[in-house]
């Protein structure tokens, strides 16, 4: 099978808000193994399946201990200290932004065995986790910028995408 197709930005998918997975079953399984062979190949970090079309919730990110999966993720704590990190966004290339955010969060999760999990994470992991949950809810990177540096990145985008 060929690696799944990234979508970019301007693409309307991706500011549509996904639905929850009401069950784990083998096509959830075979497209998480997509998504993670798809954000390897692409050198990515972290994936959303909004990236790749798929409108539920799941996504993928890279740990220290490799490739993990979280469905249905839901952020339910964040910290008041907020820190600063340049992300990128598969979905944007060659686009990289300092993006505030909390530094830590809580989040509960299912596995992709279907374990219903509760963690705390920091560092890169939570910003990865955010941007990527961000993506089910239609939200992009860009989104987090203050408005008129996010109306200079639109129009530069806008610029990009005009043959
Ligand atoms: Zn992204």
């Amino acid at each position: 099978m060929p690696v799944l197709k990234i979508l970019k930005y301007p693409d309307p998918i991706l500011n549509k808000k996904c639905g929850e997975v009401v069950e784990i079953n083998l096509e959830i399984n075979k497209l998480i193994e997509n998504m993670i062979e798809a954000m390897n190949k692409n050198k990515g970090v972290g994936l959303a399946a909004p990236q790749v079309g798929v409108l539920k919730r799941i996504i993928v990110l890279e740990s220290e201990k490799g490739p993990v999966a979280f469905v249905n993720p839901k952020i339910i704590k964040k910290s008041k200290k907020t820190e600063i990190i340049e992300e990128g966004c598969l979905s944007f290339s060659g686009i990289f932004l300092d993006i505030s955010r909390p530094r830590e969060i809580e989040a509960e999760a299912l596995t992709e065995d279907g374990e219903k999990i509760k963690i705390k994470i920091g560092g890169l992991l939570a910003r990865v986790f955010q941007h990527e949950t961000d993506h089910l809810d239609g939200i992009l990177f860009i989104d987090h910028l203050p408005f008129w540096r996010r109306l200079k990145i639109k129009n530069k985008l806008r610029n990009c995408f005009r043959d």
